[in-house]
């Protein structure tokens, strides 16, 4: 294989390791997707990095990791990922060793984010933000150009903000949090208790308009978005929120009435464009890739 630089591009998660081989202007010359094992998810990470680089030995430059959790970027360490099992991992030192190639490690919302950035919809921005609503909710923040990382790597956990004080119970432990109205599990939990069928968020989204519990559950959901964008477009003043992950698929059903409420909740200022993720499920992959150009140069 010829032409120019590539490098080793993974998106770890918790049930799929999606990997590919990229070039630097996100290119994909060779994927591979193989299923995140229950034990020694660090030997099947290496295998899958050795196998893709065995697509272009003589041209790949470095590898990139974009993985849940809280993690220390810069020295590549992962502090904790429940859905990986992991605690202090040195991911980033592992890998280079293993691979003996420059080796980056990121967070995969955040590597999600310089994607959108670089290559997506939040081209041209140097302040926006980045929003996967999937199960749960996380959010990229960009700011000046800058990703913020927080003082220990939590930064963005927008799904975890109190929006409804005294609320539901959340999985994290606090109450009224966004994700556990707005996420694909908050929308199908609340529906079924509520008295209807168990049916997946997006099943009860291609109800909407004939059942008028789907109709409810959901306008609770968009209602309760608006308000957390609301407030992060006060805080942040970005200049395009970008939305990813399968809810933000329900397209028509999801941006008529979330832009309505955001700019009703807005009074004195005019409410940011709200667009849908130009790389959907592949921004952390493609982030992934960028990450390893830079920590090959
Ligand atoms: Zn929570």
């Amino acid at each position: 294989m010829s032409g120019g630089p590539l490098a080793l591009a993974v998106d770890l998660g918790g049930t799929a390791m999606k990997g590919a081989v990229v070039s630097e202007a996100g290119a994909v010359v060779a994927e591979l997707t193989r299923p995140t094992p229950t034990a020694d998810i660090l030997g099947a990470l290496v295998t899958l990095l050795r196998d893709l680089r065995d697509v272009a030995p003589d041209e790949v430059v470095g590898a990139g990791v974009a993985t849940p959790g809280i993690l220390d970027e810069e020295r590549g360490i992962v502090h904790y990922a429940s859905n990986l099992d992991w605690r202090d991992v040195p991911l980033l030192d592992i890998l280079q060793s293993q691979l003996r190639l420059p080796v980056a490690v990121g967070h995969d919302v955040r590597a999600a984010g310089l994607a959108e950035r670089r290559l997506g919809a939040a081209r041209g921005f140097d302040d926006f933000v980045l929003i996967p609503i999937g199960t749960g909710v996380a959010a990229a923040l960009v700011t000046a150009g800058g990703t913020i990382t927080g003082a220990t790597g939590a930064a963005g956990e927008f799904g975890h903000i109190p929006v409804i004080p005294g609320g539901e119970p959340c999985t994290c432990g606090q109450r009224g949090c966004l994700e556990v109205y707005m996420s694909g599990a908050g929308v199908a939990r609340r529906y079924a208790e509520a008295g209807g069928e168990p049916l997946s968020a997006r099943t009860i989204v291609s109800r909407l308009g004939s059942d008028p519990l789907a109709d409810r559950i959901w306008d609770e959901a968009v209602t309760v978005l608006a308000q957390g964008l609301v407030t992060m477009t006060l805080m942040l003043d970005p200049g395009v929120i970008v939305l990813g992950g399968g809810v933000s698929q329900a397209g028509d059903a999801m941006f008529g009435p979330l832009e309505r409420k955001v700019r009703d909740g807005l009074a004195w200022r005019a409410a940011p464009a709200i667009v849908q993720s130009a790389l959907g499920g592949d921004a952390g992959r493609t982030g992934a890739g960028l990450l390893a150009f830079g920590a090959a140069r």
